[in-house]
């Protein structure tokens, strides 16, 4: 294999910038030649595609977003249309694909090994919804976002005997709510996994007012549950706190990527430009307990939904 590509696509997650530059950086220092692929698929239908120097990915260790840009193309799921992208990588002499993404990208990655291109998927996604891997790139970066910004909604409920509705990422993963929910010290957390009774919640927010006499609350609610303004009011309307509701909404997305996610990046470039110079194809990188490893993308979205029960469980013995 003498020259591979890398593209980033579906939502984009601070760290993707840091895992082009352990790609582009690992494949040159192998002897590879490193094609960025523009705009997700879409470049590779649209051949989109230029080779980088290792000049390329300088100075983007720090910045969030991701310097190829991404986009969703629900055409790619036609194998006519993928025929143009295999066409495309073909003229270039690109053998291997490194897909930074999530789950759908990862789909696209496997159709595309099918077709005799090798892809290596990395896990990139604020919501920590992939779960053959113990974490994504950017989940990181997002949850100390979260905490910024409810550590200053916490300031300003205790001046108002408030209650702080805060509507947080996911994509129907609860984790960025349950680890913000851990580390803010919220007085209620909502996800998927906990369900959602509006009686219930409204009847904790009572116990947590007038039996154990709190001056203010924070509930941390996963999008995608309820309307967190209709919420807030009927918090208003049933309890002794005043509901605020906050929806922190693409913020989250945003911002320099932590330490923690610069090195999950790196790991991850790395591990990719290493499995498809051994020849792997159809496959994901991930870290399990520490471990940075590859399996097939088969398996990856066939793994059970992670539980966070003992996390729920610590909450509860805490708050
Ligand atoms: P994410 O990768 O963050 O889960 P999406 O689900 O939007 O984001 O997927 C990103 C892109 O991956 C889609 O726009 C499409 O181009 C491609 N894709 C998704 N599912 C498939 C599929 N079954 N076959 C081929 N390509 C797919």
């Amino acid at each position: 294999m003498k020259k591979i590509g890398i593209l980033t696509s579906g939502g984009d997650a601070p760290g993707m910038n840091a895992a082009i530059r352990a790609v582009v950086r690992s494949g040159i220092s192998a002897g590879l030649e490193v094609y960025g692929v523009f705009n997700g698929y879409e470049g590779l239908v649209n051949d989109n595609i230029r080779k980088l120097d290792r000049g390329d990915v300088s100075d983007i260790i720090i910045q969030g977003g991701t310097i190829l840009g991404s986009a969703r193309l629900e055409e790619f799921k036609l194998v006519e249309v993928r025929e143009k992208a295999v066409a495309n990588l073909a003229k270039h002499g690109i053998e291997g694909l490194v897909v930074i993404g999530g789950d759908g990208s990862y789909r696209g990655a496997l159709a595309l090994t099918e077709m005799g291109i090798n892809c290596i998927g990395i896990p990139g996604t604020i919501d920590n919804d992939i779960d053959s891997t113990d974490y994504t790139i950017g989940f990181d970066t997002a949850l100390n976002t979260v905490i910024e910004n409810v550590d200053k909604l916490r300031d300003t409920s205790s001046s108002h005997h408030r209650c702080s509705v805060v509507e947080v990422m996911g994509n129907r993963c609860g984790d960025l709510a349950i680890y913000a929910g851990i580390t803010t010290g919220a007085e209620v957390i909502v996800t998927k996994e906990t369900g959602y009774d509006e009686a219930e919640v409204l009847e904790r927010l009572n116990y947590f007012e007038q039996v154990k006499g709190k001056r203010h609350a924070i509930l941390i609610i996963s999008e995608k549950i309820t309307d967190v303004h209709l919420l807030a009011q009927k918090i208003s309307q049933h309890t002794g706190f005043s509901g605020r509701a906050t929806i922190l909404g693409h913020i989250q997305r945003g911002g320099s990527p932590t330490a923690r996610d610069r090195i999950l990046a790196t790991q991850f470039g790395d591990k990719a430009v290493q499995a498809l110079m051994s020849g792997e194809g159809g496959r994901c990188v991930g870290i399990v307990s520490e471990k940075v490893m590859t399996i097939d993308i088969t398996e990856a979205l066939r793994t059970p939904k992670k539980s966070r029960k003992p996390l729920f469980e610590l909450h509860d013995r805490l708050v």
